[in-house]
């Protein structure tokens, strides 16, 4: 599933669409639209000119004149321009993350359930071949109030760690710490491969109740998920432009990462063996080693400082969906 550093990646390969207008749109999957009907919102983005293209959480936003058109990737979403003369290629690089990208400019094939003409003669396509993507159509410019956007915590990249977790770190939360990461109204664009990383980066087993959680190791904890994050956009790219294998099928693609997709495989830092687990539903992989799960019991008291606990409850949102 795309995560943050996936989507900005996305977004930023987006960025030649600002201040072109929308010349006609077709879209050939309507479940896959909300806020409008596929025959409505042909006609409501017809002429709209694209004033941006913004990333909030793992949601990407154009920002149209008039409305505001969101899509979210789901699993296996795809959204990529397509220059008025590019050659296309049907092959498929599969990138650091395991999600497989576009060689060049895909054709329009049967898994494109929605295009955007611009008025250059180019395009935007969106392909999701297990169609668990959405498109959603806001009339006007208030998508900030949309109940999937308005839920959502604060961006990661942005985060100033203490006054954040001041306001925001449920301190009697008797989850285990990965759920934390993975909800997405504590911050917003963290997935599976990200928390496992931030996790490891930050040496906190992902079972660690986020109660006995202290202040240090909450912030060294968000600082790795800063940093795996803005590494993981970094290789994006580096894996966009040096890949040379078409077919995908080189062992390079885990090579950048830590612990995500490695279980059983040793350890990068010290040797043992990595262990998978499954946490907060998910497959979880760490290293029992680097990753120690301290209980109440086994910590001395008194030997790091306790989080603050929240007065209101009004920053325990409810969970949303990743
Ligand atoms: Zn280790």
């Amino acid at each position: 599933m795309p995560e943050l550093p996936e989507v900005e990646t996305i977004r930023r390969g987006l960025e030649p669409v600002r201040g072109r207008s929308i010349a006609s749109a077709t879209f050939g999957l309507p479940r896959l639209i909300l806020g409008s009907k596929a025959g409505e919102l042909t006609r409501q983005l017809r002429g709209q000119r694209i004033d941006d293209v913004l990333r909030r959480g793992k949601y990407l936003v154009l920002k149209l004149d008039r409305d505001i058109l969101i899509v979210h990737l789901g699993m296996t979403g795809q959204l990529t321009h397509a220059p008025a003369k590019a050659v296309e290629d049907p092959r498929f690089l599969r990138t650091v993350t395991g999600m497989q990208k576009p060689l060049g400019v895909h054709p329009v094939d049967k898994h494109t359930h929605a295009i955007l003409h611009l008025d250059d003669g180019s395009r935007v396509q969106f392909r999701d071949p297990r169609t668990f993507g959405k498109i959603i159509f806001i009339v006007g410019h208030e998508w900030e109030k949309n109940p999937r956007i308005r839920i959502l915590g604060e961006e990661p990249l942005e985060l100033k760690i203490p006054a954040f977790l001041k306001k925001h770190f449920p301190s009697n939360s008797r989850r285990p710490v990965k759920a934390l990461l993975l909800d997405q109204s504590f911050v917003a664009g963290v997935g599976n491969i990200y928390a496992d990383e931030a996790l490891f980066a930050s040496g906190i087993h992902p079972k660690t109740l986020v109660a006995s959680l202290q202040v240090a190791e909450t912030t060294r904890l968000l600082n790795a998920v800063k940093t795996v994050l803005k590494k993981g956009i970094r290789y994006q790219g580096t894996t966009f432009s040096d890949y040379r294998k078409p077919d995908g099928s080189s062992g390079d693609n885990y090579e950048r990462l830590m612990v995500y997709g490695r279980g059983g495989r040793p350890c990068r830092s010290c040797g043992t063996p990595l262990v998978k687990i499954v946490v907060a539903q998910r497959g979880t992989v760490f290293c029992p080693r680097c990753q120690p799960l301290h209980t109440g019991k086994g910590r001395a008291k008194g030997s790091g400082k306790k989080h603050a606990t929240l007065k209101t409850m009004d920053k325990v949102r409810r969970p949303s969906h990743n």
